[in-house]
């Protein structure tokens, strides 16, 4: 355990000395449509599964969830996330909501950085959190685990966004989310819709969190 520690450090240091200091984020903009259907879709989620009233889906980000894909390609996961109603296939997230998945960004395997969305737009990506929560999908799986472009990616796109909206508290992977159950952020009427996650993986989170801990995110309630 130290010895992967220690490791992750040494990762973790030489490749952000691989980073120029000075080079400024480069994010690609690459948005999905955000149409009639997906904002009425959103505004009926923050309604029904929220319990929020709102004229326009808008959040206020108090929360970061990294995930993976689960398979697929930046343009085939593009495709999929620009859906505004989510697939007949999956039963059980339709069953609470026509809205389709997304993510506010997209993190490709080279580490290039996509953004789907404004930060400040509703995205689908996490039960009971959605309208404090800010999305961010790396193409991987647990077949493909993340790359070390996609762990500096991530570091840098969380340095980011905590700097542009300081009130964001927690950085968590979509696998932790249920920690939040109990807690006063979490609001989903309905107790028994869950579902359980592994991404991003723990080996991925650990190498984001050591690049991050100047900026003290908390990991849980
Ligand atoms: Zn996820």
């Amino acid at each position: 355990m130290v010895f992967s520690i220690l490791l992750g450090l040494g990762f973790l240091f030489t490749s952000i000395d691989g980073l120029v200091k000075d080079d400024p984020i480069v994010i690609i903009k690459k948005y999905i449509s955000y149409d009639k259907k997906r904002q009425e879709l959103s505004l009926e989620y923050l309604k029904k599964r929220h319990g929020l009233i709102k004229l326009v889906p808008t959040i206020d980000p108090k929360i970061i969830v990294l995930h993976y894909t689960a398979g697929g390609t930046l343009e085939s996961n593009f495709r999929y996330f620009n859906k505004a109603e989510i697939e007949e296939g999956r039963a059980v997230i339709r069953d609470q909501s026509n809205l389709n998945v997304s993510s506010h960004y997209l993190i490709d395997r080279d580490g290039k950085i996509y953004q789907l969305m404004d930060d400040n737009m509703f995205a689908r990506h996490v039960i009971g959190l959605n309208y404090c929560a800010i999305g961010i999908e790396n193409v991987g799986s647990k077949e493909a685990p993340l790359t070390d472009k996609q762990i500096i990616a991530n570091i840098q796109l969380v340095k980011h966004l905590k700097n542009k909206f300081p009130a964001i508290e927690y950085l968590i992977g979509h696998s932790e989310y249920l920690q939040f159950r109990e807690h006063s952020l979490w609001k989903e009427t309905n107790k028994k819709y869950i579902t359980y996650k592994s991404d991003p993986g723990d080996v991925f989170l650990q190498k984001v969190r050591l690049g991050l801990m100047e900026l003290n995110l908390k990991s849980k309630p």
